[in-house]
Protein backbone atom coordinates (compact mmCIF):
# COMPACT_ATOMS: atom_id res chain seq x y z
CA UNK A 1 0.00 0.00 0.00
CA UNK A 2 1.10 3.32 -1.04
CA UNK A 3 2.47 5.74 2.19
CA UNK A 4 3.09 9.45 2.87
CA UNK A 5 6.93 9.78 2.66
CA UNK A 6 8.67 9.20 6.47
CA UNK A 7 9.83 12.81 6.36
CA UNK A 8 7.18 14.77 5.49
CA UNK A 9 4.19 12.57 7.88
CA UNK A 10 6.38 12.50 11.16
CA UNK A 11 5.07 16.03 11.49
CA UNK A 12 1.68 16.16 10.68
CA UNK A 13 -1.56 14.32 11.81
CA UNK A 14 -2.31 13.29 8.26
CA UNK A 15 -3.11 9.62 7.20
CA UNK A 16 0.11 7.72 6.68
CA UNK A 17 -1.02 5.23 4.30
CA UNK A 18 -2.67 6.35 1.05
CA UNK A 19 -4.60 3.22 -0.21
CA UNK A 20 -5.01 1.31 -3.55
CA UNK A 21 -6.21 3.10 -6.63
CA UNK A 22 -8.77 1.53 -8.90
CA UNK A 23 -6.02 -0.03 -11.24
CA UNK A 24 -4.00 -1.22 -8.12
CA UNK A 25 -6.73 -2.60 -6.41
CA UNK A 26 -8.14 -4.81 -9.65
CA UNK A 27 -4.89 -5.79 -10.61
CA UNK A 28 -4.69 -7.34 -6.44
CA UNK A 29 -8.16 -8.60 -6.97
CA UNK A 30 -7.08 -10.73 -9.57
CA UNK A 31 -4.41 -12.86 -7.68
CA UNK A 32 -7.58 -14.47 -5.59
CA UNK A 33 -8.50 -18.07 -6.49
CA UNK A 34 -11.73 -18.08 -5.57
CA UNK A 35 -11.17 -20.92 -3.64
CA UNK A 36 -14.32 -23.52 -3.17
CA UNK A 37 -13.76 -23.82 0.12
CA UNK A 38 -12.11 -20.22 1.25
CA UNK A 39 -10.04 -20.51 4.66
CA UNK A 40 -9.84 -16.55 4.85
CA UNK A 41 -13.59 -16.08 5.81
CA UNK A 42 -12.36 -18.46 8.92
CA UNK A 43 -9.77 -16.28 9.46
CA UNK A 44 -12.65 -13.07 9.47
CA UNK A 45 -14.39 -13.02 13.08
CA UNK A 46 -17.14 -11.25 11.09
CA UNK A 47 -17.87 -13.88 8.20
CA UNK A 48 -17.53 -11.03 5.39
CA UNK A 49 -17.97 -13.26 2.11
CA UNK A 50 -14.48 -12.05 1.01
CA UNK A 51 -14.42 -14.39 -2.09
CA UNK A 52 -17.52 -12.71 -3.67
CA UNK A 53 -16.59 -9.05 -2.73
CA UNK A 54 -13.40 -9.73 -4.04
CA UNK A 55 -14.47 -11.28 -7.35
CA UNK A 56 -16.98 -7.89 -7.67
CA UNK A 57 -13.80 -5.59 -7.56
CA UNK A 58 -12.48 -8.12 -10.11
CA UNK A 59 -15.17 -7.36 -12.40
CA UNK A 60 -15.68 -3.69 -11.68
CA UNK A 61 -18.74 -3.96 -9.65
CA UNK A 62 -17.57 -1.91 -7.08
CA UNK A 63 -21.13 -1.13 -5.86
CA UNK A 64 -21.73 -5.00 -5.41
CA UNK A 65 -18.57 -4.91 -3.45
CA UNK A 66 -19.65 -2.33 -1.19
CA UNK A 67 -22.73 -4.35 -0.49
CA UNK A 68 -21.45 -7.55 -0.49
CA UNK A 69 -19.41 -6.22 2.31
CA UNK A 70 -21.73 -4.24 4.22
CA UNK A 71 -23.88 -7.75 4.56
CA UNK A 72 -21.76 -8.59 7.19
CA UNK A 73 -19.57 -5.59 8.03
CA UNK A 74 -20.72 -2.57 10.04
CA UNK A 75 -17.74 -0.56 9.67
CA UNK A 76 -15.33 -1.68 6.84
CA UNK A 77 -13.64 1.62 6.57
CA UNK A 78 -12.47 1.21 9.54
CA UNK A 79 -11.86 -2.72 9.52
CA UNK A 80 -9.99 -2.12 6.14
CA UNK A 81 -7.63 0.16 8.05
CA UNK A 82 -6.86 -0.93 11.47
CA UNK A 83 -7.56 -5.04 11.46
CA UNK A 84 -4.25 -7.27 12.42
CA UNK A 85 -5.53 -9.04 8.96
CA UNK A 86 -2.33 -10.92 8.84
CA UNK A 87 -3.08 -12.83 11.60
CA UNK A 88 -6.64 -13.28 10.50
CA UNK A 89 -8.26 -13.58 7.43
CA UNK A 90 -4.71 -12.71 5.36
CA UNK A 91 -3.05 -15.09 7.74
CA UNK A 92 -5.20 -18.09 6.15
CA UNK A 93 -4.78 -16.81 2.99
CA UNK A 94 -3.47 -20.50 0.60
CA UNK A 95 -1.75 -17.70 -1.49
CA UNK A 96 -0.08 -16.79 1.73
CA UNK A 97 1.61 -19.88 1.76
CA UNK A 98 4.10 -19.54 -1.18
CA UNK A 99 4.02 -15.65 -1.37
CA UNK A 100 2.42 -12.63 -0.23
CA UNK A 101 -1.70 -13.16 0.70
CA UNK A 102 -3.98 -11.64 -1.23
CA UNK A 103 -4.03 -7.68 0.35
CA UNK A 104 -7.69 -8.44 1.82
CA UNK A 105 -7.28 -5.28 4.22
CA UNK A 106 -6.53 -3.09 1.76
CA UNK A 107 -9.25 -3.96 -0.88
CA UNK A 108 -11.65 -3.81 2.30
CA UNK A 109 -10.27 -0.10 2.68
CA UNK A 110 -10.68 0.74 -1.36
CA UNK A 111 -14.27 -0.78 -1.80
CA UNK A 112 -15.30 1.18 1.68
CA UNK A 113 -13.24 4.72 0.42
CA UNK A 114 -14.85 4.45 -3.29
CA UNK A 115 -18.51 3.19 -1.75
CA UNK A 116 -18.02 6.97 0.13
CA UNK A 117 -17.05 9.02 -2.71
CA UNK A 118 -19.42 7.66 -5.12
CA UNK A 119 -22.09 6.49 -3.61
CA UNK A 120 -24.52 8.80 -1.87
CA UNK A 121 -26.02 6.95 1.44
CA UNK A 122 -28.26 9.54 2.59
CA UNK A 123 -30.37 8.50 -0.11
CA UNK A 124 -31.01 4.82 1.60
CA UNK A 125 -33.89 4.68 3.57
CA UNK A 126 -34.11 1.91 6.19
CA UNK A 127 -37.09 0.45 7.40
CA UNK A 128 -37.45 2.25 11.09
CA UNK A 129 -37.08 0.16 13.35
CA UNK A 130 -40.45 -1.46 15.05
CA UNK A 131 -39.43 -4.29 17.45
CA UNK A 132 -38.86 -4.58 21.27
CA UNK A 133 -36.05 -2.06 22.78
CA UNK A 134 -32.38 -3.32 23.54
CA UNK A 135 -29.60 -0.92 25.14
CA UNK A 136 -26.01 -1.28 24.28
CA UNK A 137 -23.67 -0.04 26.50
CA UNK A 138 -20.83 1.61 25.15
CA UNK A 139 -19.91 2.93 21.25
CA UNK A 140 -17.33 1.31 20.31
CA UNK A 141 -16.70 -1.47 17.81
CA UNK A 142 -18.83 -3.88 19.85
CA UNK A 143 -21.57 -1.76 20.82
CA UNK A 144 -21.45 -0.58 17.23
CA UNK A 145 -21.73 -3.75 15.13
CA UNK A 146 -24.32 -5.57 17.83
CA UNK A 147 -26.45 -2.33 17.80
CA UNK A 148 -26.19 -2.51 13.94
CA UNK A 149 -27.39 -5.98 13.33
CA UNK A 150 -30.07 -5.23 15.89
CA UNK A 151 -31.54 -2.37 14.11
CA UNK A 152 -31.32 -4.61 10.69
CA UNK A 153 -33.42 -7.11 11.89
CA UNK A 154 -36.13 -4.40 13.47
CA UNK A 155 -34.87 -3.60 16.95
CA UNK A 156 -35.56 -0.35 18.38
CA UNK A 157 -31.86 0.36 19.51
CA UNK A 158 -30.28 2.95 21.81
CA UNK A 159 -27.05 3.16 22.47
CA UNK A 160 -25.69 4.54 25.82
CA UNK A 161 -21.94 5.88 25.89
CA UNK A 162 -19.99 7.98 28.30
CA UNK A 163 -18.06 10.42 26.53
CA UNK A 164 -18.93 12.83 24.69
CA UNK A 165 -18.46 11.52 20.89
CA UNK A 166 -18.48 8.16 19.54
CA UNK A 167 -16.52 5.43 18.39
CA UNK A 168 -15.02 4.24 21.73
CA UNK A 169 -11.14 3.56 21.38
CA UNK A 170 -11.79 4.51 16.81
CA UNK A 171 -11.76 7.61 18.39
CA UNK A 172 -10.27 8.25 21.83
CA UNK A 173 -7.53 5.84 21.37
CA UNK A 174 -6.42 4.77 17.67
CA UNK A 175 -4.39 8.07 15.97
CA UNK A 176 -5.71 10.54 13.30
CA UNK A 177 -2.65 9.73 11.46
CA UNK A 178 -3.85 5.84 10.88
CA UNK A 179 -7.50 6.08 11.47
CA UNK A 180 -8.96 9.71 10.20
CA UNK A 181 -11.83 10.68 12.10
CA UNK A 182 -13.47 11.63 9.65
CA UNK A 183 -13.75 7.74 8.60
CA UNK A 184 -15.09 7.08 12.36
CA UNK A 185 -18.14 9.90 11.92
CA UNK A 186 -19.12 7.89 8.43
CA UNK A 187 -19.04 4.56 9.89
CA UNK A 188 -21.30 5.90 13.17
CA UNK A 189 -23.53 8.01 10.75
CA UNK A 190 -24.23 4.52 8.97
CA UNK A 191 -24.78 2.85 12.00
CA UNK A 192 -27.48 5.44 12.74
CA UNK A 193 -28.92 5.61 9.27
CA UNK A 194 -30.17 1.70 10.62
CA UNK A 195 -32.12 4.08 13.16
CA UNK A 196 -29.76 3.33 16.00
CA UNK A 197 -30.34 6.38 18.45
CA UNK A 198 -27.24 7.51 20.46
CA UNK A 199 -27.14 9.36 23.72
CA UNK A 200 -23.54 10.45 24.43
CA UNK A 201 -22.47 12.01 28.09
CA UNK A 202 -24.44 8.90 29.74
CA UNK A 203 -22.01 6.86 32.22
CA UNK A 204 -24.23 3.86 32.87
CA UNK A 205 -22.97 2.51 36.80
CA UNK A 206 -23.61 6.19 37.79
CA UNK A 207 -26.64 8.00 35.96
CA UNK A 208 -28.62 5.24 35.19
CA UNK A 209 -28.18 1.22 36.36
CA UNK A 210 -28.96 -1.75 34.13
CA UNK A 211 -31.76 -2.43 36.73
CA UNK A 212 -32.82 0.57 35.61
CA UNK A 213 -32.40 0.85 32.22
CA UNK A 214 -34.60 -2.64 32.48
CA UNK A 215 -36.92 -0.84 34.09
CA UNK A 216 -37.45 1.64 32.10
CA UNK A 217 -38.71 -0.49 29.09
CA UNK A 218 -35.81 -2.13 26.86
CA UNK A 219 -35.90 -5.63 26.98
CA UNK A 220 -32.32 -6.81 26.28
CA UNK A 221 -29.12 -5.41 27.27
CA UNK A 222 -25.74 -5.49 25.63
CA UNK A 223 -22.57 -4.18 27.70
CA UNK A 224 -19.70 -3.46 25.47
CA UNK A 225 -18.23 -0.94 27.47
CA UNK A 226 -14.30 -1.96 26.39
CA UNK A 227 -10.97 -1.94 28.80
CA UNK A 228 -10.39 1.77 29.87
CA UNK A 229 -8.27 1.72 32.86
CA UNK A 230 -4.35 1.48 32.52
CA UNK A 231 -2.11 -0.55 33.72
CA UNK A 232 0.71 1.11 35.72
CA UNK A 233 4.13 -0.77 36.78
CA UNK A 234 4.39 0.60 40.16
CA UNK A 235 8.11 1.79 40.66
CA UNK A 236 8.41 5.43 41.96
CA UNK A 237 7.89 8.32 40.21
CA UNK A 238 5.09 7.72 38.19
CA UNK A 239 2.87 10.90 39.95
CA UNK A 240 5.33 13.12 38.26
CA UNK A 241 4.54 15.69 36.29
CA UNK A 242 5.21 14.73 33.13
CA UNK A 243 4.17 10.57 33.60
CA UNK A 244 0.70 10.25 31.04
CA UNK A 245 -0.47 6.77 30.66
CA UNK A 246 -0.63 5.94 26.74
CA UNK A 247 -4.58 6.06 27.32
CA UNK A 248 -4.60 9.84 28.64
CA UNK A 249 -1.70 11.14 26.55
CA UNK A 250 -3.88 9.39 23.41
CA UNK A 251 -7.26 10.61 24.94
CA UNK A 252 -6.22 14.73 25.07
CA UNK A 253 -4.74 14.08 21.93
CA UNK A 254 -7.22 12.53 20.00
CA UNK A 255 -10.47 13.97 21.56
CA UNK A 256 -9.64 17.41 22.85
CA UNK A 257 -8.41 17.58 19.24
CA UNK A 258 -4.48 18.34 19.50
CA UNK A 259 -4.07 16.91 16.37
CA UNK A 260 -5.02 20.06 15.32
CA UNK A 261 -2.27 22.09 16.76
CA UNK A 262 -3.32 25.24 14.78
CA UNK A 263 -6.77 25.65 16.01
CA UNK A 264 -7.26 24.02 19.51
CA UNK A 265 -4.80 24.78 22.35
CA UNK A 266 -4.93 21.37 24.07
CA UNK A 267 -3.92 20.61 27.74
CA UNK A 268 -0.94 18.06 27.23
CA UNK A 269 2.49 18.76 27.73
CA UNK A 270 4.68 18.92 24.85
CA UNK A 271 8.04 17.35 25.58
CA UNK A 272 11.30 17.48 24.23
CA UNK A 273 12.51 13.92 24.74
CA UNK A 274 10.02 11.15 25.43
CA UNK A 275 10.17 7.54 26.39
CA UNK A 276 7.48 5.37 26.01
CA UNK A 277 7.56 2.37 28.07
CA UNK A 278 6.11 -0.70 26.08
CA UNK A 279 6.38 -2.06 22.92
CA UNK A 280 2.76 -3.06 21.75
CA UNK A 281 0.65 -1.24 19.17
CA UNK A 282 -0.76 1.43 21.66
CA UNK A 283 3.24 2.03 22.64
CA UNK A 284 4.02 2.96 18.99
CA UNK A 285 0.83 4.93 18.69
CA UNK A 286 1.96 7.40 21.67
CA UNK A 287 5.74 7.44 20.62
CA UNK A 288 4.31 8.21 17.13
CA UNK A 289 2.08 10.87 18.14
CA UNK A 290 4.60 12.22 20.63
CA UNK A 291 6.81 13.05 17.58
CA UNK A 292 4.34 14.56 15.75
CA UNK A 293 3.66 16.73 18.93
CA UNK A 294 7.11 18.14 18.29
CA UNK A 295 9.38 16.14 20.28
CA UNK A 296 12.83 16.05 18.74
CA UNK A 297 13.55 12.60 20.50
CA UNK A 298 11.18 9.62 21.02
CA UNK A 299 12.31 5.97 22.72
CA UNK A 300 10.75 3.15 22.78
CA UNK A 301 11.82 1.28 25.79
CA UNK A 302 11.33 -2.80 26.25
CA UNK A 303 12.64 -5.55 28.85
CA UNK A 304 12.80 -7.78 25.90
CA UNK A 305 14.09 -7.87 22.12
CA UNK A 306 12.62 -7.19 18.72
CA UNK A 307 11.38 -10.37 18.33
CA UNK A 308 9.45 -10.29 21.06
CA UNK A 309 7.86 -7.13 20.47
CA UNK A 310 3.55 -7.37 20.53
CA UNK A 311 3.08 -4.11 17.76
CA UNK A 312 2.35 -5.05 14.29
CA UNK A 313 5.06 -5.25 12.37
CA UNK A 314 3.69 -2.91 10.21
CA UNK A 315 3.11 -0.22 12.83
CA UNK A 316 7.15 -1.00 14.23
CA UNK A 317 8.29 -0.79 10.74
CA UNK A 318 6.41 2.97 10.18
CA UNK A 319 7.64 3.52 13.33
CA UNK A 320 11.32 3.07 12.94
CA UNK A 321 11.04 5.14 9.44
CA UNK A 322 9.74 8.22 11.11
CA UNK A 323 12.62 8.26 13.31
CA UNK A 324 11.34 6.85 16.83
CA UNK A 325 14.54 5.41 18.79
CA UNK A 326 13.82 1.46 20.12
CA UNK A 327 15.88 0.91 23.96
CA UNK A 328 15.51 -3.02 23.77
CA UNK A 329 16.56 -4.90 26.88
CA UNK A 330 15.53 -2.62 29.34
CA UNK A 331 13.58 -1.88 32.36
CA UNK A 332 12.57 1.02 33.91
CA UNK A 333 13.29 1.23 37.60
CA UNK A 334 12.17 4.42 38.45
CA UNK A 335 11.62 7.72 37.22
CA UNK A 336 13.49 10.90 38.25
CA UNK A 337 12.15 14.25 39.33
CA UNK A 338 13.41 17.44 39.43
CA UNK A 339 13.03 20.01 42.49
CA UNK A 340 9.50 21.09 40.80
CA UNK A 341 8.32 17.29 40.32
CA UNK A 342 8.85 17.45 36.90
CA UNK A 343 10.06 14.37 35.05
CA UNK A 344 13.71 14.92 34.17
CA UNK A 345 15.03 11.03 33.88
CA UNK A 346 14.54 7.19 34.15
CA UNK A 347 16.80 5.10 35.85
CA UNK A 348 16.77 1.88 33.85
CA UNK A 349 18.65 -1.29 34.02
CA UNK A 350 19.88 -3.52 31.76
CA UNK A 351 18.09 -6.90 30.95
CA UNK A 352 18.76 -10.40 29.27
CA UNK A 353 16.55 -13.17 28.43
CA UNK A 354 16.62 -16.29 30.88
CA UNK A 355 14.04 -19.30 30.98
CA UNK A 356 11.18 -20.01 28.84
CA UNK A 357 7.72 -18.88 30.94
CA UNK A 358 4.58 -21.13 30.91
CA UNK A 359 3.59 -19.15 27.82
CA UNK A 360 6.80 -20.18 26.04
CA UNK A 361 8.35 -16.34 26.00
CA UNK A 362 11.45 -16.13 27.50
CA UNK A 363 11.63 -14.14 30.69
CA UNK A 364 13.72 -11.16 30.78
CA UNK A 365 16.26 -10.93 33.55
CA UNK A 366 18.05 -8.23 34.98
CA UNK A 367 21.92 -7.30 34.83
CA UNK A 368 22.80 -7.42 38.08
CA UNK A 369 24.53 -3.47 38.20
CA UNK A 370 23.78 -2.75 34.88
CA UNK A 371 21.80 0.50 35.47
CA UNK A 372 22.21 3.59 33.86
CA UNK A 373 19.88 6.84 33.22
CA UNK A 374 17.91 7.69 30.00
CA UNK A 375 17.22 12.02 29.67
CA UNK A 376 13.55 12.47 29.03
CA UNK A 377 11.21 15.06 30.20
CA UNK A 378 7.61 13.16 29.82
CA UNK A 379 7.37 9.38 30.44
CA UNK A 380 4.29 7.74 28.86
CA UNK A 381 3.55 3.99 30.10
CA UNK A 382 2.11 1.94 27.63
CA UNK A 383 1.90 -1.68 29.78
CA UNK A 384 -1.94 -2.89 28.71
CA UNK A 385 -5.46 -2.01 29.70
CA UNK A 386 -7.61 -3.58 32.35
CA UNK A 387 -11.02 -3.47 33.06
CA UNK A 388 -12.61 -0.06 34.83
CA UNK A 389 -15.10 -1.33 37.57
CA UNK A 390 -17.15 1.73 36.75
CA UNK A 391 -20.28 -0.02 35.80
CA UNK A 392 -19.25 -3.72 36.96
CA UNK A 393 -19.31 -2.89 40.57
CA UNK A 394 -22.79 -1.10 40.64
CA UNK A 395 -24.42 -3.94 38.82
CA UNK A 396 -25.03 -6.24 41.57
CA UNK A 397 -24.91 -10.26 41.50
CA UNK A 398 -22.70 -9.56 37.78
CA UNK A 399 -20.39 -13.01 37.39
CA UNK A 400 -16.64 -11.32 36.83
CA UNK A 401 -13.45 -13.12 36.97
CA UNK A 402 -10.37 -12.34 38.76
CA UNK A 403 -9.29 -9.94 37.06
CA UNK A 404 -12.77 -8.21 36.43
CA UNK A 405 -13.76 -8.91 33.25
CA UNK A 406 -17.44 -10.13 32.72
CA UNK A 407 -17.71 -13.67 32.49
CA UNK A 408 -19.89 -14.04 29.31
CA UNK A 409 -20.54 -17.02 27.05
CA UNK A 410 -18.30 -17.12 24.20
CA UNK A 411 -20.87 -18.12 21.50
CA UNK A 412 -23.14 -16.01 22.71
CA UNK A 413 -22.47 -13.49 24.92
CA UNK A 414 -25.06 -14.15 27.46
CA UNK A 415 -24.03 -13.10 31.21
CA UNK A 416 -25.57 -14.99 34.29
CA UNK A 417 -28.29 -12.02 34.32
CA UNK A 418 -30.89 -12.97 32.16
CA UNK A 419 -31.38 -10.56 29.34
CA UNK A 420 -27.82 -9.07 29.99
CA UNK A 421 -25.14 -10.08 27.30
CA UNK A 422 -21.47 -8.59 27.19
CA UNK A 423 -18.46 -8.60 24.86
CA UNK A 424 -15.20 -7.22 23.30
CA UNK A 425 -12.53 -5.85 25.60
CA UNK A 426 -14.62 -5.59 29.00
CA UNK A 427 -15.07 -9.71 28.41
CA UNK A 428 -11.77 -11.03 26.73
CA UNK A 429 -9.25 -7.92 28.11
CA UNK A 430 -7.62 -5.70 25.94
CA UNK A 431 -7.60 -7.04 21.97
CA UNK A 432 -8.99 -5.80 18.77
CA UNK A 433 -11.54 -4.22 16.91
CA UNK A 434 -13.02 -6.92 14.95
CA UNK A 435 -12.48 -9.23 18.00
CA UNK A 436 -15.13 -6.67 19.69
CA UNK A 437 -16.84 -6.60 16.48
CA UNK A 438 -17.42 -10.56 16.33
CA UNK A 439 -18.63 -10.53 19.62
CA UNK A 440 -21.26 -7.55 18.91
CA UNK A 441 -22.13 -9.12 16.19
CA UNK A 442 -22.87 -12.85 18.08
CA UNK A 443 -24.61 -11.26 20.57
CA UNK A 444 -26.67 -9.50 18.65
CA UNK A 445 -27.83 -13.13 17.07
CA UNK A 446 -28.75 -14.49 20.39
CA UNK A 447 -30.22 -11.55 21.51
CA UNK A 448 -32.90 -12.09 18.82
CA UNK A 449 -33.10 -15.54 20.33
CA UNK A 450 -33.57 -14.60 23.65
CA UNK A 451 -36.28 -12.00 22.70
CA UNK A 452 -38.08 -14.40 20.73
CA UNK A 453 -38.01 -17.25 23.42
CA UNK A 454 -35.70 -19.21 21.35
CA UNK A 455 -32.75 -21.23 22.83
CA UNK A 456 -29.74 -19.71 22.89
CA UNK A 457 -27.69 -22.76 21.59
CA UNK A 458 -29.42 -23.52 18.76
CA UNK A 459 -26.71 -23.98 15.95
CA UNK A 460 -27.94 -21.35 12.91
CA UNK A 461 -26.80 -19.39 10.58
CA UNK A 462 -25.69 -16.14 11.73
CA UNK A 463 -28.25 -15.17 8.66
CA UNK A 464 -30.26 -12.28 10.88
CA UNK A 465 -33.70 -12.23 9.09
CA UNK A 466 -35.59 -9.60 9.36
CA UNK A 467 -37.69 -9.18 12.96
CA UNK A 468 -41.26 -9.95 11.44
CA UNK A 469 -40.23 -12.93 10.02
CA UNK A 470 -39.20 -14.41 13.32
CA UNK A 471 -41.87 -13.19 15.56
CA UNK A 472 -39.86 -10.28 17.39
P1 LIG B 1 -14.04 0.28 23.24
O1 LIG B 1 -13.58 0.59 21.89
O2 LIG B 1 -13.10 0.54 24.38
O3 LIG B 1 -15.38 1.09 23.50
C1 LIG B 1 -16.00 1.08 24.76
C2 LIG B 1 -16.86 2.33 24.87
O4 LIG B 1 -17.64 2.21 26.06
C3 LIG B 1 -16.06 3.61 25.02
O5 LIG B 1 -16.54 4.58 24.13
C4 LIG B 1 -16.28 4.03 26.48
O6 LIG B 1 -16.27 5.44 26.65
C5 LIG B 1 -17.66 3.46 26.73
N1 LIG B 1 -17.93 3.23 28.15
C6 LIG B 1 -17.08 2.76 29.10
N2 LIG B 1 -17.71 2.68 30.29
C7 LIG B 1 -18.98 3.10 30.08
C8 LIG B 1 -20.12 3.25 30.93
N3 LIG B 1 -20.06 2.94 32.23
N4 LIG B 1 -21.26 3.74 30.39
C9 LIG B 1 -21.34 4.06 29.08
N5 LIG B 1 -20.28 3.93 28.22
C10 LIG B 1 -19.12 3.45 28.72
N6 LIG B 1 -7.21 -2.95 17.66
C11 LIG B 1 -7.03 -3.29 16.37
O7 LIG B 1 -7.70 -4.23 15.90
N7 LIG B 1 -6.18 -2.62 15.56
C12 LIG B 1 -5.46 -1.55 16.00
O8 LIG B 1 -4.70 -0.97 15.25
C13 LIG B 1 -5.64 -1.13 17.36
N8 LIG B 1 -4.99 -0.06 17.85
C14 LIG B 1 -5.24 0.35 19.11
C15 LIG B 1 -4.62 1.52 19.57
C16 LIG B 1 -4.88 1.99 20.84
C17 LIG B 1 -4.22 3.26 21.29
C18 LIG B 1 -5.74 1.25 21.71
C19 LIG B 1 -6.01 1.74 23.11
C20 LIG B 1 -6.34 0.09 21.28
C21 LIG B 1 -6.10 -0.36 19.98
N9 LIG B 1 -6.72 -1.52 19.48
C22 LIG B 1 -6.53 -1.88 18.18
C23 LIG B 1 -7.64 -2.30 20.33
C24 LIG B 1 -9.09 -1.99 19.97
O9 LIG B 1 -9.27 -0.62 19.76
C25 LIG B 1 -10.03 -2.50 21.05
O10 LIG B 1 -9.81 -3.89 21.20
C26 LIG B 1 -11.50 -2.27 20.66
O11 LIG B 1 -11.74 -0.90 20.48
C27 LIG B 1 -12.44 -2.83 21.73
O12 LIG B 1 -13.75 -2.50 21.38
P2 LIG B 1 -14.91 -2.43 22.47
O13 LIG B 1 -16.14 -2.09 21.71
O14 LIG B 1 -14.89 -3.64 23.31
O15 LIG B 1 -14.51 -1.23 23.45
FE1 LIG C 1 -8.89 -15.54 -2.32
FE2 LIG C 1 -6.98 -16.10 -0.45
FE3 LIG C 1 -9.60 -16.16 0.22
FE4 LIG C 1 -8.62 -18.08 -1.42
S1 LIG C 1 -8.05 -17.74 0.72
S2 LIG C 1 -10.56 -16.94 -1.65
S3 LIG C 1 -7.07 -16.88 -2.55
S4 LIG C 1 -8.41 -14.35 -0.47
Amino acid sequence: MPAREPKQRSHTFEEVALGFGVDQAIEEANRCLSCKKPKCVDGCPVMVDIPNFIEAVRNGNLSDAAHILKEKNSLPAVCGRVCPQENQCEGLCIIGKKHEPVAIGALERFVADWEAAHIDGSSVVHPKPFGKKVAVIGCGPGGLTCAGDLAKMGYRVTIFEAFHDTGGVLRYGIPEFRLPKEIVDREVNYVKSLGVEIELNMVIGKIHTIAELMESGFEAVFIAVGAGAPVFMGIPGENLIGVYSANEFLTRVNLMKAYCMEEYDTPVITARKVAVIGAGNVAMDAARVALRLGADEVTIVYRRTEAEMPARLEEIHHAKEEGIQFQLLTNPKQILGDDKNRVCGMECIRMELGDRDEGGRRRPVPIEDSEFKIDCDMVIPALGNKANPLLTRNTPGLELNKWGNIIADEKTGATNIPGVFAGGDIVIGAATVIEAMGAGKRAAFAIDRYLRGASLDAEEELSGLPAEKQGA
